[in-house]
């Protein structure tokens, strides 16, 4: 039996980032609290815990002689500024990608101009976009909330880092019904889920059975799920090796394994050599002709 692992997977580039910068505040001794979960993944929070990495809900919680950590997502100017005025340090581990958004909004609301981010509103990410253009953005799920908004002077159009391609230059296209004036449209996605999606995809057509390791709320492990499950009927969303249950591995050849954008590479470690144990014990209980 063999196990195959996609060509992308796990950790993503920003979420990768943020654990790193939590580990060095800890290697230089700092009592580190996260505002909001650090990553979605409870094995890797369990972990960090151990180091005594806690999380906190709101800024004013944090502690003179405390490190308080913005995750990858980002959180609004305000936000940051109490963090900063509460906390000892502050470590800023919003993910680049998201930086630029919040930059691209910024720029366009010094300029009087309107900002149209095509996202959910209540995802952290696009509160904290939203709070750099607080009198000129307008968070929208999808073209069909573009006929609320109000007629717009030259407009920015972006995107959340996570939403799909097509939905961002549908509303994008919708908008021009919105102003006379020049539409700028940037796509802000990042590849990162697409990539998983994409290699998960290939590798799916070729394996017996794949495993998807990741949060069972974790919306972007369940989405590579049903990306595996188009091409491979016995494909399966854990959380660790526990849940591999033996028996849906007989008479298995091939299987594929790939992990979520907040699933830590000692996890994935972890399966694969369960897995390859499976695979050894079944290889010797199969009956000599
Ligand atoms: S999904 Fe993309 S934008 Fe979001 S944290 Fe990861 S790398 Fe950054």
């Amino acid at each position: 039996m063999k196990v195959l692992l996609a060509d992308e997977y796990g950790f993503c580039f920003g979420v990768e980032r943020a654990v790193e910068m939590v580990e060095e505040s800890l290697e230089e001794g700092d009592t580190v609290r996260t505002l909001g979960p650090l990553i979605h993944n409870e094995q890797e929070m369990d972990r960090l815990g151990k180091f005594g990495v806690s999380t906190i809900s709101e800024p004013v919680q944090i502690k003179r002689g405390e490190t308080a950590v913005i995750r990858a997502h980002g959180v609004t100017p305000q936000v940051q500024k109490e963090l900063e005025e509460k906390a000892s340090k502050v470590v800023d581990a919003t993910c680049p990608f998201v930086t630029r958004v919040q930059k691209l909004a910024a720029r366009a609301a010094a300029e009087n101009r309107h900002v149209v981010v095509v996202g959910n509103p209540d995802h952290p990410e696009m509160i904290g976009v939203k709070g750099y253009a607080p009198e000129h953005a307008f968070v929208i799920k999808d073209e069909t909330e573009v006929a609320g908004l109000p007629r717009l002077t030259k407009p920015l159009v972006v995107s959340q880092t996570t939403i799909k391609a097509k939905t961002f230059y549908d509303t994008a296209e919708a908008i021009k019904s919105k102003t006379d004036d020049e539409v700028q449209i940037v796509n802000t996605i990042c590849s990162a889920t697409r990539d998983r999606q994409d290699a998960a995809r290939a590798l799916a057509g070729e394996v017996d059975a794949f495993y998807i390791i990741g949060g069972r709320h974790s919306s972007n492990s369940r989405k590579l799920l049903a990306v595996c499950q188009e091409q491979c009927p016995k494909s399966f969303l854990i959380e660790t090796e526990e849940e591999i249950n033996e028996a849906d591995l007989v008479g298995v050849k091939q299987i594929g394994v790939t992990a979520g954008a907040s699933t830590p590479e000692w996890l994935i470690k972890k399966v694969v050599a369960h897995l390859e144990q499976i695979g050894e014990k079944l290889e010797n209980e199969l009956p000599l002709n």
